[in-house]
């Protein structure tokens, strides 16, 4: 096979399966419209890196499991690659929200049964000493979570096998097309870009603006994060979560967040927005925001891509066009796809999560090599989802929520 992609996109979607497709030897078209990688939603101070189990082991605690696994595996081999990934394995502190919810959380992990060094939970009092400040009770304790520095995550990406991926930062693609076997992109003057049998898109919202991605339920969710000054020698020095999170200084900065809006496109940061953060914070550590007002923090704005079934985007697109509304294929194998085209798109809140695992998948799903994922899983997270048989039906009546955490 000729081992050329053009992708567009260098947030966590597009750096990752770069970085694991360029792994395999292919050279790799990154085109992004901003002037360097991750400036959209990947480009936060930072997120937080945990899994988020069920007890039902459902679909979505499956994913994020194995993403978390994948994750940490990814940033181990990155560093030993001598790359500066910023993230630190801090241990995320997930407080319950009332008493239900702490019961809910106990039975999972006698349940589950796993191993303290993933997963625990602690009292009220433990809690509290983790986060080094009173908290209104207990919660799950995961020792290898930590927060990551999402763009950091981009930029080591595409260093890693930087002599196979060719960035054209500062372009931005308007249409693309297939006169023949390769895929063209083309900016809004009419120049191609770039041109290889491959295509990606992992453009976040924008995909949407391509005919052929237009059938898939690809919203946008706004979120805002807040930055709080942080004093040497503060706490936490943990991640600590409750209905949202905060996180420890990095650069002087604490992190709160996040407000989660859907189809809210606007771009300044809003100070009814800061001030949700700080309703959230005395959620979390109550009275540590005592004294700060919305008017007194900065903060960052991004815009999440997600899908209503919560399920991230990683395969091959469906070709909508080439399916008769009336007879709608039942299995994913019956449905028909563009060539060559394919998506990493829709984590939503989990990017920092899912990204390296998703960029693994798709590659092996682009080179037909075993994918690293269970087969029911592969499935879930296949776009083609959207063209099966009663999906829309089953689609328009999912409300887009904000995501469990
Ligand atoms: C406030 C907030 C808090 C979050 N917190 C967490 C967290 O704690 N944990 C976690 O796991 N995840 C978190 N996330 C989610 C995570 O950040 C996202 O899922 C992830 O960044 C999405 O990555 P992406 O590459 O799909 O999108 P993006 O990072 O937006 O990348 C898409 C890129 O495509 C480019 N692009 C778009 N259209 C074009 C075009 N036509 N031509 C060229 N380039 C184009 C854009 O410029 C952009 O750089 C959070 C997100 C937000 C907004």
């Amino acid at each position: 096979m000729n081992r050329r992609a053009i992708v567009i996109g260098a947030g966590l979607a597009g750096s990752s399966v770069a970085e694991r497709l360029a792994a395999r030897g292919w050279s790799i078209e990154l085109i992004e419209r901003a002037e360097a990688a991750g400036q959209g939603a990947s480009g936060n101070l930072a997120g937080v890196l945990r899994p988020l189990p069920s007890l039902d082991d459902n679909r979505l605690a499956r994913l994020t499991r194995a993403g978390f696994l994948y994750a940490r595996q990814h940033f181990a081999a990155l560093e030993a690659a001598g790359l500066a990934l910023r993230w630190r394995p801090t241990g995320v502190l997930h407080l319950a929200r009332d008493e239900a919810h702490a019961a809910t959380q106990r039975r999972i992990v006698e349940a589950r049964q796993p191993s303290a060094d993933e997963l625990r939970f602690v009292d009220r009092r433990q809690a509290a000493q983790l986060a080094g400040w009173p908290v209104s009770g207990g919660g799950w304790w995961f020792a290898g979570g930590g927060w990551v520095a999402p763009a950091s995550l981009c930029r080591v990406n595409l260093a890693r096998h930087a002599d196979r991926i060719r960035p054209h930062y500062g372009r931005q693609v308007a249409c693309i097309d297939r006169p023949a076997d390769l895929w063209r992109a083309y900016d809004s003057a009419g120049q191609m870009i770039a041109e290889a049998p491959i295509l990606v898109l992992a453009n976040a919202g924008d995909a949407k603006r391509f005919a052929l991605a237009e059938h898939l339920p690809l919203r946008v969710a706004r979120g805002q994060v807040s930055h709080l000054p942080a004093p040497a020698g503060s706490p936490p020095d943990v991640v600590v979560c409750r209905s949202g999170y905060v996180t420890p200084a990095i650069d002087g900065v604490r992190c709160v967040g996040a407000t989660f809006s859907v189809d809210d496109g606007e771009l300044g940061l809003r100070q009814a927005d800061t001030a949700e953060n700080l309703a959230r914070l005395d959620f979390i550590l109550p009275g540590y925001g005592d004294g700060l007002s919305a008017s007194m923090l900065g903060g960052r704005v991004g815009f999440r891509p997600l899908v209503p079934d919560r399920l991230p985007m990683i395969g091959a697109i469906g070709d909508a066009a080439a399916i008769d509304p009336e007879r709608r294929p039942a299995r994913l194998a019956e449905v028909p796809r563009v060539p060559g085209l394919y998506l990493n798109n829709g984590f939503g809140a989990r990017g920092i999560v899912w990204s390296a695992l998703a960029g693994e998948l798709l590659a092996c799903l682009i080179t037909g090599a075993a994918p690293p994922l269970a087969g029911d899983l592969v499935g879930a997270v296949d776009p083609g989802r959207f063209l099966l048989r009663g999906r829309q039906q089953r689609l328009r009546n999912l409300a887009v929520q904000r995501p469990p955490g």
